[in-house]
């Protein structure tokens, strides 16, 4: 199914079958991850499947929000107006307490942002998708 987007609009994620889970946790402020039942391993983003021991069984669990940034990029200029409107903005991957990576905006400054700074989540509605962006922690 294909929808037109509107560049006034902000662009809505994809909620493909595996990660439904992590999209209805979302709407409760809830932010979650897969782990394999039989390595232990955290997974992300969601399969169906263990990538690291190839194991069947995957469970849900809740992260604590926390993390550190691994790589960040700040955008000067947005590609779309909803974008546009947020100049200058920050994306880049969060090395997760949990032991997974996941990527999102991170607010703040350009100039405070860091490879190794430490990130809290938050949680921020865009059009009809609750989503997880991470903000810079004092510690
Ligand atoms: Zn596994």
């Amino acid at each position: 199914m294909t929808h037109a987007r509107d560049p006034n609009e902000f662009p809505q994620p994809y909620r493909l079958p595996d990660a439904e889970p992590y999209w209805q946790e979302l709407e409760r402020e809830r932010l979650t991850y897969q782990r394999c039942t039989n390595c232990g391993e955290a997974v992300w983003p969601a399969h169906s499947f263990c990538p690291h021991c190839d194991g069947p069984s995957l469970s849900w669990e809740k992260s604590r929000g926390r993390g550190a940034i691994y790589s960040f990029s700040t955008v000067m200029r947005g590609p779309t107006p909803v974008w546009a409107a947020l100049v200058p903005y920050t994306v880049g991957f969060i090395q997760m307490d949990e032991g997974y990576v996941l990527f999102t905006q991170i607010e703040g400054s350009p100039e405070a942002m860091a490879v190794g700074k430490r990130v809290e989540v938050r949680y921020t509605r865009r059009g009809a998708q609750m989503l997880p962006v991470f903000s810079l922690t004092q510690s």
